[in-house]
């Protein structure tokens, strides 16, 4: 995977010429990976460099997120962006409001499964439950790494059962394992969602868009936008369908003031 920087003199020129639909997924992009969420808050100069974006007439900015809408937005705390949470299943922003339709078989399925869950991972060290509706996570950051398999394994027993197969989805991201609705839903589709939805609204035929995430769930997005985009992984280079790579939230916040440079007359 080429570094986007070094590829630069290719992008740059995108960029300029380009209206602008930037996509950047929240933990481990825009801030930094925290022990606990709620410590994963938004570095001060990444949030004046997001406003800049924001109030950029040739750019829209959306923050695709795993966290429940209400989290997300929180966290980042700007208004007049799009914001989607829970991988895609909600999304709203200035004229956008979306959720998928979930059957209320899934619902009550999962309440019975977030108990179980918490059932029998109680007094497990580390292992945060977390239902973000329609989302339910079980978090285990904190574990110490030898009770991982355990967990994992705990996870599967509860979810894996091919009874539930048609009522519910598993997926797995970093240190986080997920239940899901059962529809072909993802940070990919919603991409596609929102660009056409941009491109419709009479705003620009010609908007490229930017994807910035590090998540195996960044991946569905990074393949979404294949010849579409500039897709850009953040974290050590590994197999991934992005184009570019930066190495962290730091190169994340150098890759958003050199946008903001570019395309806005006001200076970060
Ligand atoms: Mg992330």
């Amino acid at each position: 995977m080429t570094s986007l920087f070094r590829a630069w003199s290719r992008i740059r020129p995108l960029l300029e010429k380009n209206h602008l639909l930037i996509c950047l997924d929240y933990d481990g992009t825009l801030s930094p990976i925290a022990p606990t969420p709620q410590q994963a808050t938004l570095p001060k100069k990444t949030r004046h460099l997001l406003r800049a974006l924001a109030e950029t007439p040739s750019v829209r900015l959306a923050i695709i997120s795993g966290r429940a809408l209400a989290d997300v937005k929180a966290m980042v705390g700007i208004p007049a962006i799009v914001y989607s949470g829970n991988h895609g299943f909600e999304v709203e922003g200035p004229g956008i409001r979306f959720r998928p339709r979930i059957p209320s078989s899934y619902r009550r399925l999962l309440a019975r499964l977030e108990k179980e869950l918490k059932k029998q991972l109680e007094g497990m060290k580390g292992v945060i439950v977390e239902n973000k509706r329609p989302v339910l996570a079980v978090h285990y950051r904190m574990s110490p790494s030898k009770n991982i398999p355990k967990i994992q394994k705990i996870f599967r027993k509860i979810t894996g059962h091919s009874a539930l197969k048609k009522y519910i989805r598993t997926i797995k991201g970093k240190m986080v394992l997920e239940v899901q609705p059962p529809l072909d839903w993802n940070k990919g589709k919603i991409i596609l969602w929102l660009l056409a939805k941009h491109k419709s609204a009479a705003w620009d035929k010609n908007t490229l868009p930017v994807y910035v995430g590090d998540d195996i769930t960044d991946e569905d997005a990074f393949g979404a936008l294949k010849n579409k985009g500039i897709t850009v992984f953040v974290g050590r280079p590994r197999t991934s369908s992005a184009q570019y790579c930066l190495s962290g939230t730091d190169e994340v916040q150098t890759f958003l003031k050199r946008i903001v440079s570019l395309k806005s007359s006001k200076k970060p």
